[in-house]
C-alpha cells in the first residue's frame, strides 16, 4: 500500500502504545518499518537504520533469522496451539522449561510461562504473595520496588514501576506496593539505607518481596555499584523477604552473561523474563522460581494455582524460544555481547575527548548509555526546555540510527541496546554517528 494511505489509516485507526495521540494525529508515524535484516531496519521510503535498541531491547539475535521462521512454521504445522492448563502439556514447552532451568542461576529450576514482561512481573508478584499465604503468613503481602524502575503495564507491574508517569492513567492499581531509592546518584550505602527504612517502617513481617531490574533499562540504563545486590540479598535474607530479579531486558545475554544478576554474584528467588527469550520473533515470557519456592508450592498448595494465561506454554512460542536459545549458544552471542560491550564503552569514552556535554557513559555487555549534561564536572543537568536528548535522537534518526532517550527527572540519557550479533565495525559506525549527532545538537545550543 502507498505510504500516504498507510499514514492516513495509521492516524485514523491505530492507537500506538506509550505514545502521544495528539502528536500521532499531527505528524503520523515517524517511519513505517517494512523490513529487518541483521542489525538493520528499512522503512517504506527505503531508508536504512541501525536498530541500536534491538527494537525494544529485545531482538537479541538480530532481524530476519530464517531459523526462527522455520522453527515457528514447523511447530505450527504439527501443533500451532493447545492448552497447558491443568494436566495437559506439550513437548516444546517442556523442553523450553528444562532449557531455561539449565541456563538460569543454580537453584532456580522451574518455569511458569507468560506472553510478555508485564505478565511475568504480575505473575512474580502474585506468586510471592501466594508463597507466604500458603505458609500461613497472609500478612506478608507488601511489595517494595525502586524509584525509576520499569516493570510493565499490567496491574501489579504498573504499580511496581517507579516512574510516576506510568501511574497517571489509572493510578497505582495494586495496593501495598512501595518504593525505595535506587543506587543511581545515591550509591550503595544510601540506597540500602532507603530500602531498609521502607522495610522497617512498613514492618518486615508484612513484606512479601523486593523487586528490581539488575540494571534499570527504561530508567536510563542505570548500572548499580558492584556491591549493591549483595547488600540487597543480605537484607532480604535477614528479613525473610523474597528477591525478584526483573530480567526482562537483562536476560538472555544482554549484559554479557545469561542473566544480568550474575554480574553481581548473587542468586535471586525469582527471575522474570521476556523479550530476549524469543528475540521478539514471538510473544513469550515467564518466571523462573527457586527450588525452595517450588517445593513450598508442591507441598503446601493443596488447591489450584489460580493463575494462568491462555498462552502459558504456547507450543509455537516455546519452539521459537528453544531455537532462539540454540542460536545464542551456537553463535556464542553471550560472549559477543561481553566483548562488543567493551568496544561500545570505549567508543562512548572517546566521545568525551571532543564533546563537552558528555557526562557519565556506561555499558555492561551490549546495554549502555551516554548521559548529556550542561556541565560534566558538576554533573549539572540541562533545562528541560532545551530538549537535548530528544534532539540528539532526531539527529541520530537523520543519520540512520534508531535509539532511545530517557528524560525522566530532567535527565538527558541516550540508551543503546543493539542486537548481540553486532560487530566491531558496526559499533564504530554507530558511535561515529552518535558523535556527529551530539556535536550538531551541541553547536545548536551555543548558536
Ligand atoms: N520489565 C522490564 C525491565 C521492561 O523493560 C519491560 C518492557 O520494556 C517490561 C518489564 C514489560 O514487558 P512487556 O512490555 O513485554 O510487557
Amino acid at each position: 500500500m502507498e505510504l500516504e494511505k498507510l499514514i492516513e489509516l495509521d492516524k485514523k485507526h491505530f492507537i500506538h502504545p506509550t505514545s502521544s495521540i495528539q502528536q500521532q494525529q499531527a505528524n503520523g508515524p515517524k517511519a513505517i518499518i517494512k523490513k529487518g535484516e541483521g542489525i538493520y531496519l528499512t522503512d517504506k521510503n527505503d531508508n536504512v537504520y541501525i536498530d541500536a535498541m534491538s527494537s525494544l531491547w529485545n531482538v537479541n539475535v538480530g532481524h530476519g533469522r530464517e531459523e526462527l521462521v522455520e522453527a515457528a512454521a514447523e511447530q505450527m504445522k504439527k501443533l500451532a496451539f493447545s492448552s497447558t492448563f491443568s494436566t495437559f502439556s506439550n513437548e516444546p514447552a517442556i523442553l523450553l522449561a528444562e532449557k531455561i532451568s539449565s541456563i538460569a542461576p543454580k537453584g532456580l529450576n522451574a518455569v511458569f510461562f507468560t506472553s510478555g514482561g508485564s505478565e511475568s512481573n504480575d505473575t512474580a508478584i502474585k506468586l510471592a504473595r501466594h508463597y507466604w499465604r500458603i505458609q500461613d503468613k497472609p500478612e506478608k503481602r507488601k511489595i517494595i520496588g525502586l524509584n525509576r524502575a520499569y516493570h510493565g503495564v499490567a496491574a501489579a507491574s504498573t504499580s511496581a514501576t517507579g516512574i510516576p508517569e506510568f501511574w497517571s492513567m489509572a493510578g497505582k492499581m495494586m495496593v501495598d506496593i512501595y518504593h525505595a531509592d535506587n543506587p543511581y546518584g545515591n550509591g550503595t550505602v544510601k540506597a540500602i539505607q532507603s530500602l531498609r527504612s521502607v522495610i522497617e517502617s512498613e514492618g518486615p513481617e508484612t513484606v512479601a518481596a523486593f523487586i528490581a531490574e539488575p540494571i534499570q533499562g527504561a530508567g536510563g540504563v542505570l548500572i548499580p555499584p558492584k556491591d549493591y545486590f549483595q547488600e540487597v540479598r543480605n537484607l532480604c535474607d535477614d528479613y525473610g523477604i523474597l528477591f525478584i530479579a526483573d530480567e526482562v531486558i537483562t536476560g538472555f545475554g544482554r549484559t554479557g552473561k545469561w542473566f544480568g544478576i550474575e554480574n553481581y554474584g548473587v542468586t535471586p528467588d525469582v527471575i522474570s523474563f521476556a523479550k530476549g527469550v524469543s528475540s521478539g520473533y514471538i510473544q513469550l515470557g515467564g518466571v523462573i522460581v527457586s527450588d525452595q519456592i517450588h517445593d513450598v508450592l508442591k507441598d503446601k498448595s493443596s488447591g489450584t494455582l489460580f493463575h494462568g494465561y491462555t498462552y502459558s506454554g504456547h507450543p509455537t512460542a516455546a519452539a521459537v524460544g528453544l531455537k532462539n536459545i540454540e542460536i545464542l549458544e551456537e553463535e556464542e552471542l553471550v560472549e559477543n555481547s561481553r566483548a562488543m560491550g567493551e568496544v561500545m564503552l570505549e567508543g562512548f569514552n572517546k566521545l568525551k575527548e571532543d564533546l563537552d556535554i558528555v557526562g557519565d557513559v556506561r555499558a555492561i555487555g551490549l546495554l549502555g548509555a551516554v548521559e548529556l549534561v550542561e556541565d560534566p564536572a558538576l554533573n549539572k543537568r540541562f533545562s528541560r526546555d532545551l530538549q537535548v536528548a530528544p534532539k540528539v535522537i532526531e539527529a541520530l534518526h537523520q543519520r540512520g540510527v534508531i535509539c532511545r532517550a530517557v528524560t525522566y527527572e530532567d535527565t538527558d540519557i541516550i540508551c543503546f541496546s543493539p542486537p548481540l550479533i553486532i560487530n566491531k565495525k558496526q559499533i564504530e559506525t554507530m558511535t561515529e554517528k552518535l558523535h556527529d549527532a551530539i556535536k550538531e545538537v551541541r553547536n545548536g545550543l551555543s548558536a
